[in-house]
């Protein structure tokens, strides 16, 4: 690892996008055989977002943009304070507790063409509800033909899975059809690397030739907002993607994390089951990444804090990350009293 501290170019380290591009893109990606997907190591998820969200202000003909109902609480801000205008498509079903697929077609298909949709490649934030890959296609296919553009947020690669290629296949699956996207990855989750700010902005263009033009606009974009991006993680990332040994032991951990977290929703589907709970918690085996969408309301979220100092988000978001065996018999028990 690089123990230098000078200044990196504009779009950071040449390796490390060159590998985080590979990593979501996938090896034998034709985009990268193409030289059509330009990647710019940027301030983790947020600032990928957002240099990206700025670019597209500038450039882009359309600044609508349509995010899913609900997602992730930055979202808006960072997009409205590039100069976007936030719209929602709807995506979660209160009654299901599931994707509302068909709400989700029909606002897509509703939108102006050119519009720019945000979708989170997997372990859907807050909800932990993702696409099958077979709706997958049917939100790809409608994109394509009305002419949206998509802007995946990619901020939990392997997370979701314990895969970092199937995680990556929403993606894909939109970059192999050859049109465009823009795709902001982080490390934060899947390296751990919250507080070293280490991501980046694929913007996967039509040609060689735009690919260079859109570049140089990026970097227009990134050098008065913070000139360049930090060495440290960039480099940690890049001595991790390039070695082979060390890559093995980093997806060893990450499958180890992301089994754990689905272990844990086992472990507390079965516990409410156990006290015979009213209602279908199969959402929460379903859902999938660290967050779980519970279905519990404001009021019995707030008196699962008061009775027993249990506290969740209001709209009833649980990371699932943070339980143990210990603490879901708690949990159970909680959830059993607030909905009895
Ligand atoms: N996108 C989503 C959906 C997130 O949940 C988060 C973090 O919680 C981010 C992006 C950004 O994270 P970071 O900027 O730390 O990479």
């Amino acid at each position: 690892m690089s123990s230098d501290k000078g200044y990196l170019p504009i779009d950071g380290l040449a390796d490390f996008n060159k590998l985080s591009a590979k990593l979501i893109l996938g090896e034998d990606s034709h985009a990268v055989e193409e030289n059509r997907a330009v990647t710019i190591q940027c301030l983790s998820g947020t600032g990928s977002l957002r240099v990206g969200a700025e670019f597209l202000a500038k450039h882009h003909p359309q600044s609508v943009i349509y995010v899913p109902n609900p997602t992730w609480g930055n979202h808006p801000s960072i997009f409205t304070l590039a100069g976007l205008s936030v719209e929602y498509f709807r995506y979660y079903d209160p009654q299901t507790r599931g994707l509302d697929f068909e709400g989700m077609l029909e606002d897509l298909g509703a939108a102006p063409s050119g519009a720019i949709v945000v979708l989170q490649a997997c372990a859907h934030n807050p909800t932990g509800i993702d696409p099958t890959l077979e709706q997958w296609e049917h939100i790809r296919q409608i994109v394509r033909s009305k002419g949206l553009l998509p802007f995946f947020d990619n901020a939990y690669q392997g997370f979701a899975s314990g895969s970092l290629d199937s995680d990556a296949q929403s993606v894909r699956m939109f970059v192999a059809d050859g049109g465009e996207c823009l795709i902001a990855q982080s490390f934060a989750k899947n390296m751990g690397l919250y507080g070293e700010r280490i991501g980046a902005l694929t913007i996967v263009c039509t040609s060689q030739d735009v690919a260079r033009k859109v570049q140089s606009q990026v970097l227009l974009v990134i050098r008065p907002m913070y000139l360049t991006p930090p060495i440290h993680g960039a480099s940690v990332v890049a001595t991790i993607l390039k070695n082979s040994e060390m890559y093995k032991d980093w997806t060893i951990e990450l499958k180890g994390m992301a089994d754990r977290i689905i272990s844990m929703r086992h472990q507390l589907y079965e516990a409410i089951q156990a006290r015979d709970t009213p209602g279908d918690w199969s959402h929460i085996i379903k859902q999938i990444g660290m967050f779980s969408f519970t279905g519990l309301n404001e009021k019995q979220v707030r008196w699962m804090a008061k009775e027993y100092h249990i506290y969740m988000t209001y709209d009833g978001r649980i990371s699932i990350a943070s339980l143990s065996s210990k603490t879901v018999p708690q949990l159970a028990d909680a959830i059993h009293a607030a909905v009895t």
